[in-house]
């Protein structure tokens, strides 16, 4: 805490590097020091333990935030010293200051991760490698979980071509949302033909439906809950991954299913680092026929994956960078790849952010954005890619002041300058773009659009608050009301 008489503090900003103190200049040359006068300066009044924490998180002091501090204080104190006046801080400031940070996961000179042995193939008719992949891993029996559209596309074909007799069985009529029933089919089908890998072609329930088989099997064979003791476990049944769609979960440990029981459903999400698809192959040329809808809105939820992996308060270096080239990737090829679907060059850059994306989600926790779609998918039945547009930039906006510096890389990668302006101004223009790139691809823009009534905003709120992405937010979320003043945004 900063004991200092308001009288004695009047200090004014006149441009940095100078700083005035009751009427006299005071030279800062720590940039840090500068913040923190700032603060205390727009405000006239000595400010709580709490706001100097919240602003330690949210402003420039991000790297090894309680370091700085302390050495930003020490100059203030010279400073103030100098001039007769004093300041003190409490004794467990620093001690409660740096629990603080760390739990924000602020500073990132501190990380934890848990990063997946995978394969991944990337590259336009990198099908035609998928044997060889398979033969490198040993695996002789496989099976694969896909859609009707798929069969009719002829990408079926080619998985069948690339790997002939190693293919036993194909369950080719996976629903949207992984209905437990669907599941139940297909694990009697791999314990028939005795599989020992599943592939998932196509979005994120195909891929969802290899993961559930594999969980199953391994549940079956250990007779208990199949949960990894170990990170680097090894599943029984390895689940495969080629994804035609942008939304990532090629990428993750997670996996999303649907029971139905007594015309009622409930929708789990299992995560479990063993159904992580140990083998991914990227290739652009399945992606042509994916539908504009659908490029467009499992596109956005890419891009949401990025913007929330570089604020999450569980990021690391690898997690970062992935996101940064993430956003560049799609911010440029994803309208082209709406305008144009056969458009390869942007087919193969967009799926390039995807992966990225991808490998951005799969080691950070989400935020408020997660939580509030996940809410809308799971109270209000909008599907996720639909509700990630609508939200996305109202996530961003509530977070702005708290992310900005994170974010600004973000913006940098989408062609917006940063040269002299402040990281809110530079993410406030990359919120505004990123609506209008929404608005472009003809995605609803409003939750009224797509059948939510506004009397179910309170209660969504209340759904959203119970989220542990909202509880990961990286402005602290306390109360329902401030994610409804966000939903009433979006309504
Ligand atoms: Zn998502």
């Amino acid at each position: 805490m900063i004991h200092a008489a308001p009288a004695q503090l009047t200090i004014r900003l006149l441009g940095t590097p100078e700083v005035l103190f009751a009427g006299t200049p005071l030279l800062l040359h720590d940039q840090k020091a500068r913040a923190l006068l700032y603060y205390l300066a727009a405000a006239g009044r000595p400010r709580s333990r709490d706001y100097l924490a919240n602003l330690l998180w949210s402003e420039s002091l991000e790297s090894n935030a309680r370091h700085s501090l302390r050495s930003s204080l020490y100059h203030i104190r010279q400073a103030l010293q100098a001039r007769g006046a004093v300041m003190r801080t409490c004794p467990d400031f620093f001690a409660k200051l740096h629990n603080r940070v760390r739990r924000r996961g602020v500073q990132l000179n501190e990380f934890h991760y848990t990063s997946y042995a995978q394969e991944i193939i990337f590259g336009q008719g990198a099908i035609a490698h998928l044997r060889e992949a398979v033969e490198g891993f040993s695996w002789r029996r496989l099976m694969l979980c896909t859609t009707g559209s798929l069969r009719r596309d002829g990408s079926v074909a080619l998985v069948e071509k690339a790997l002939g007799e190693r293919l036993v069985v194909t369950y080719e009529h996976v629903q949207p949302h992984v209905p437990d029933f669907q599941v139940a089919e297909a694990v009697k089908l791999a314990l028939e033909y005795e599989v020992d890998a599943i592939i998932g072609l196509g979005g994120g329930s195909p891929v969802g439906m290899a993961k559930a088989v594999s969980f199953a099997l391994e549940e079956r064979h250990a007779g208990k809950p199949a949960r990894a003791t170990f990170v680097t476990e090894q599943p029984l049944v390895a689940v495969i991954a080629i994804p035609t769609t942008y939304a990532g979960s090629e990428m993750t440990p997670i996996y999303g299913i649907t029971y139905h029981s007594n015309g009622t459903t409930r929708k789990i999400t299992v995560t479990d680092v063993k159904i992580t698809p140990k083998l991914v192959v990227y290739d652009p040329l399945l992606t042509l026929n994916l539908p504009p809808g659908m490029t467009a809105s499992t596109g956005v939820n890419a891009l949401a994956h990025c913007i929330e992996a570089l604020y999450s308060i569980t990021r690391n270096p690898l997690s970062t960078a992935a996101a940064v080239a993430g956003v560049r990737a799609i911010t440029g090829a994803l309208p082209r790849c709406f305008a144009r679907g056969d458009d390869v060059e942007a087919r193969s850059e967009m799926l390039k952010g995807a992966y990225l994306a991808g490998t951005a989600l799969s080691s950070v926790a989400m935020g408020l954005h997660h939580g509030l779609c996940h809410a809308l998918g799971g109270s209000a039945g909008v599907p996720h890619g639909i509700a990630n547009g609508i939200i996305l930039p109202h996530a961003m906006r509530f977070n702005l002041e708290a992310t900005a510096p994170q974010l600004a890389p973000a913006a940098e990668a989408m062609g917006i300058t940063l040269a002299g302006r402040s990281a809110e101004v530079v993410v406030q223009e990359a919120i505004e773009a990123i609506y209008a790139m929404i608005g472009q691809m003809n995605l609803p823009q409003h939750l009224r659009d797509v059948g939510v009534e506004e009397r179910d905003l309170a209660r969504l709120a209340q759904a959203a608050l119970q989220s542990q992405a909202v509880r990961n937010n990286p402005r602290p979320i306390t109360e329902a009301a401030q994610i409804e003043a966000v939903l009433r945004a979006a309504w």
